[in-house]
C-alpha cells in the first residue's frame, strides 16, 4: 500500500513537471523537441531517432533542415513495391563537402543516422589532428533485396529495407586513403583512424560490424539500424 502511494506521488510529480521540462530543458536533452543532426550522441538522441521510424513526415523534416544547413544533399524517391518494399526512401548524393563513390538509397531514419555519422566523424578526426578531414566515402551500397549473408532462407537483411550501409573506405583531404580491407590492422596510423571511424559508427547506428566481427565483414563496415548500439 505504502509503495503504491509513493508511486502515485512520483507519477503526479512527473506529470506536473512535464511543462517545465518541455520549456526549460536544452533541445539536445529534451525528448520533446525535434531531432537535429547536430544533436550530441546519447540516449535522448537515440530515442528521437527510433521515433522517426514511425513518423515519416517528421523524419523528412529533419533531413530538409539538415540539407538547408549544408550537411547533406538528397532527393526524395518514389516508394518501391515488391518483395522488399520501401516507403519514402531517400537518395543520398553527398554529405556537405564529403562526396560519395556513388549515391545510395536509404530509409529516412538511416539517412539521418548517416548524416550524423559523417558530421561526427569529421569532428572526431579533427580532434585527433586539426588538419584531418574526410573528402570522400567509398561504399558498396545500401539497398539489396536479400536475406542476411545472401542465404537462400532465413530472415531478410537490413539491406532489404535500405536500413544498412556498407562502407569500404575513406579518402582524406590530404590525399591519404583508408581502406577497410587493407588497413584495419596496418599501418598503425591508418589502422588507428579506421578504428576511430568504426567506433563512431557505434554511436550513430543501431549496429556497427567490422573486420573483427567475422570474415564476411573483412573488407567493409556494416552500419545498420537494428539494435541500440551493438558494436562488434
Ligand atoms: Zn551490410
Amino acid at each position: 500500500m505504502r509503495a503504491l502511494i509513493v508511486l502515485l506521488i512520483l507519477a503526479a510529480l512527473g506529470w506536473w513537471s512535464l511543462p517545465w521540462i518541455k520549456q526549460h530543458l536544452p533541445a539536445r536533452f529534451n525528448p520533446f523537441t525535434p531531432l537535429a543532426v547536430t544533436d550530441p550522441p546519447g540516449w535522448v538522441t537515440r530515442y528521437k531517432l527510433k521515433r522517426l521510424e514511425t513518423h515519416p513526415e517528421a523524419c523528412l523534416d529533419v533531413m530538409r533542415r539538415a540539407e538547408q544547413a549544408g550537411y547533406v544533399t538528397f532527393s526524395a524517391r518514389p516508394d518501391v513495391t515488391g518483395a522488399c518494399p520501401l516507403n519514402h526512401p531517400l537518395r543520398i548524393q553527398r554529405f556537405g563537402s564529403v562526396s560519395l563513390s556513388s549515391s545510395f538509397l536509404a530509409s529516412c531514419p538511416m539517412a539521418v543516422a548517416s548524416t550524423m555519422y559523417v558530421l561526427r566523424s569529421q569532428r572526431r578526426l579533427q580532434q585527433l589532428q586539426p588538419a584531418l578531414s574526410l573528402a570522400r566515402i567509398n561504399h558498396v551500397g545500401s539497398y539489396a533485396c536479400r536475406n542476411i549473408y545472401h542465404r537462400a532462407e532465413g530472415r531478410l537483411s537490413e539491406h532489404a529495407s535500405a536500413e544498412a550501409w556498407d562502407v569500404t573506405g575513406f579518402q582524406l583531404r590530404n590525399g591519404e586513403r583508408l581502406d577497410v580491407g587493407k588497413n584495419w590492422t596496418e599501418p598503425e596510423n591508418k589502422a588507428l583512424l579506421l578504428h576511430q571511424l568504426w567506433q563512431e559508427g557505434c554511436n550513430n547506428f543501431g549496429n556497427a560490424l567490422g573486420p573483427d566481427y567475422n570474415a564476411a565483414h573483412a573488407s567493409h563496415f556494416h552500419f545498420g539500424m537494428r539494435g541500440a548500439g551493438y558494436c562488434r
